[in-house]
């Protein structure tokens, strides 16, 4: 069994800002790296809107200025995945793959979100074959090629810019006319010659000769004209879905949308499990509202140790 005060389930920026208030205030707090060790922003080639940084910051670089400063500050970072929380008296007992414990008086579920997909013909048989949901991981291996990316939001914008680095060509499909990525980025990819707007398209089939994507089947929405086109990869950027399984087995109340029920001060359903960033965030997901409701959860657990300890 392992002790500690503060357990984080979780090693994105909401589960490393709780970490700094935490460790701060004299808590031994553990974070579990879990499968998606530093969470989305890993897989974010330039972050220019997260205060602080005068240049465009690299997600990865990011994130591991975020977990050398818990560590520098006293914060224990384990790579493991969290299975199970329970409450046990004063204390949480979480299960960890391996079945170890981790005993604390308080959990923070920092657990983030993971890719969506389209669920569409041919995309199981094409996932790394072509067909990518990470640009920034996977974008370099289409140097020369032509490709697409599917989505209307930011990643899709940024995906699009940032393959254009080494694309020849980039389809930037949707399934509306209108985006949600902001004006800013928006212009950037229309002003970006590699970049061909394919507006509005329904995905309905990725194509491939058995051993990698070929193409992709596109419907009008409005006419329902089918076309293909010819490519060598394709991008899915079509949001995320909250880690959230293994805590509902746990029982902690969850939105519809799969999210974390919180109150005003980041509590969930059960006594001295807390929850921040993007698993309980179906509105504003960004880095820094992350962060920021990692903070706020980290000093309620403190007012709540400090009353139960
Ligand atoms: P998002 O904003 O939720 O956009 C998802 C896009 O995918 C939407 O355009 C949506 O279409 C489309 N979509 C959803 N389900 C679909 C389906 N089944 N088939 C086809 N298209 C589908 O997701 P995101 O781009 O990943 O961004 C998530 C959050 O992170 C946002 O708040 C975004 O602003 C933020 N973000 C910020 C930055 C930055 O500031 N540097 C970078 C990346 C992301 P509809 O519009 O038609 O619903």
């Amino acid at each position: 069994m392992i002790e500690t005060d503060v357990l984080i389930i979780g090693s994105g920026p909401a589960a490393c800002s709780a970490a700094l208030y935490t460790v701060r205030a004299g808590f031994k707090t553990v974070l579990l790296g879990g499968k998606n060790f530093g969470g989305q922003l890993v897989q974010t080639n330039e972050v220019e809107n997260y205060a602080g940084f005068i240049d465009p910051i690299n997600g990865f670089e990011l994130m591991n200025k975020m977990h050398k400063q818990c560590q520098r500050l006293g914060a224990e970072i384990l790579q493991k995945t969290a299975v199970s929380v329970k409450k046990d008296g004063k204390k949480m007992l979480t299960e960890i793959e391996g079945g170890e414990i981790i005993s604390s008086y308080a959990v923070l579920a920092a657990t983030g979100a993971t890719a969506r997909w389209l669920g569409i013909d041919g995309e199981n048989k094409y996932k790394n074959h072509g067909l990518s949901a990470c640009a920034t991981c996977d974008g370099f291996f289409y140097k020369g090629k032509t490709v697409a990316i599917i989505g209307g939001g930011n990643t899709a914008f940024e995906d699009a810019l940032f393959l254009t680095n080494f694309c020849q060509k980039v389809y930037l499909i949707h399934r509306r006319a209108g985006f949600r990525a902001d004006e800013t980025t928006i212009k950037k990819a229309q002003n970006n010659p590699k970049i061909e707007f394919v507006i509005p398209a329904v995905t309905t089939k990725i194509l491939g000769d058995d051993k990698a994507v070929t193409g992709i089947e596109l419907q009008n929405p409005e006419t329902k004209e089918i076309k293909t086109l010819q490519l060598q990869g394709i991008f899915v950027a079509i949001g995320s879905i909250p880690q959230t399984k293994f805590l509902a087995e746990s029982g902690v109340k969850l939105a519809e949308s799969g999210h974390i029920i919180v109150d005003e001060k980041q509590r969930t359903n059960i006594e001295g499990l807390f929850a921040a960033g993007d698993c309980q965030d179906a509105i504003y997901r960004q880095a820094i509202v992350a962060a920021g409701s990692g903070a706020k959860a980290a000093i309620e657990i403190i007012n709540y140790i400090n009353q139960v300890k």
